[in-house]
């Protein structure tokens, strides 16, 4: 994709694209930021400027014959080698790769030689900061200090304090955040034609990765899950001890689903709480159960609300301590019981 598909990340696409249209192009790049927030676009999206055969006000056409097999990672000259696996036929599935990992040491040689068809070679390393294996890094190293012409590298790491600082100091810096969840929204409704409640809670729940939104935009498989959870929550109100138990027992089976699960919940309460108090649609996340938000929120009370809340941020701590996932949910479910009515004092 094109720069101009990007969404946020300006202060990096200002960068690239200057070095593009002034031709100071650096050997080796090092893209740091959060998992999910668009490096690896960014780094296609640079491979094709380089590339491009029309590009127009300074980004790639997004149509040229380059353009279009760098996004389909078919590029000769433009590779995505991920260190623990080797170099990748597509590069965003990981489970197909063409060439093991003794064949990133053969990159070395590989990129003394000059682009088959293009401007630029370009190596995009995928999870450079998983690089542990030291031959790996030293390989790296030797290209970075002696760079061939018409080569870019591109480093993608989420922190560069794992990686080796003569690495790291051979790269120019380009940094990447968190993307606002307004942005993500508007992104999700323009270009993936989402309606408003949808969007709100994705960009909610994708917490500045807009990765993560687009998954959990085109999943069915999350948007079930998502139902799932919201009648497991509703339920919550009426069930007794066992059904607690149950299901606690049930959704701790899928324990890759644990963190959605809380932030789920954590939003689900929060939104309650919210129109109580404001009665504005404009902070509801789950916009599209408006109805039953009212309800709940007119049934419960406030310090109810807010105590489940808290809950809900301990359970997000005991996951951070590994608390068993079905101890955990247990306790939590227990805390979403109804408030007990007061026994009048006689
Ligand atoms: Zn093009």
């Amino acid at each position: 994709m094109p720069f101009r598909d990007l969404v946020n990340q300006s202060h990096a696409v200002m960068l690239l694209r200057t070095a593009a249209r002034s031709g100071r192009v650096s050997h080796a790049y090092l893209f740091v930021g959060p998992a999910g927030v668009g490096r690896y676009d960014a780094a296609l999206a640079f491979a094709q400027l380089l590339n491009c055969e029309r590009p127009q006000e300074n980004d790639a056409c997004g149509e040229c014959r380059p353009c279009r097999l760098i996004t389909g990672g078919q590029y000769p000259d433009v590779r995505t080698v991920d260190v623990e696996r080797g170099l990748l036929l597509d590069p965003r599935d990981t489970t197909k790769t063409v060439i093991g990992i003794d064949q990133v040491r053969a990159l070395r040689r590989e990129v003394a030689f000059p682009p088959l068809e293009g401007k630029y070679k370009v190596y995009i390393f995928a999870a450079a900061d998983r690089m542990q294996a030291e031959v790996a890094a030293n390989s790296l190293l030797k290209i970075l200090e002696e760079p061939p012409p018409q080569v870019v590298i591109i480093l993608i790491a989420e922190s560069t304090v794992p990686m080796l600082p003569t690495v790291v100091s051979r790269c120019q810096l380009v940094r990447f955040s968190l993307v606002a969840a307004g942005e993500i929204e508007q992104a999700l409704i323009a270009r993936h034609k989402l309606d408003h409640g949808r969007a709100r809670f994705i960009a909610a729940i994708a917490g500045g990765q807009l990765g993560r939104a687009v998954t959990w935009a085109t999943s069915q498989e999350d948007l079930e899950w998502r139902e799932q959870t919201l009648q497991l929550l509703e339920r919550m109100e009426s069930a007794d001890l066992l059904e607690r138990m149950d299901a606690a027992e049930e959704a701790s089976k899928d324990k890759d689903r644990l963190p959605d699960l809380l932030d789920l919940a954590l939003f689900w309460f929060r939104d309650l709480l919210v129109w109580q108090e404001t009665r504005e649609e404009v902070h509801v996340i789950n916009l599209d159960r408006k109805e039953t938000i009212a309800r709940l929120a007119a049934a419960l009370p406030g310090a109810v609300l807010s105590q489940r809340i808290v809950a809900i941020e301990e359970a997000k701590e005991d996951l951070r301590r590994n608390v068993h996932p079905r101890l955990l949910l247990e306790n939590l479910f227990l805390r979403f019981a109804p408030p007990v009515a007061e026994v009048p004092s006689s």
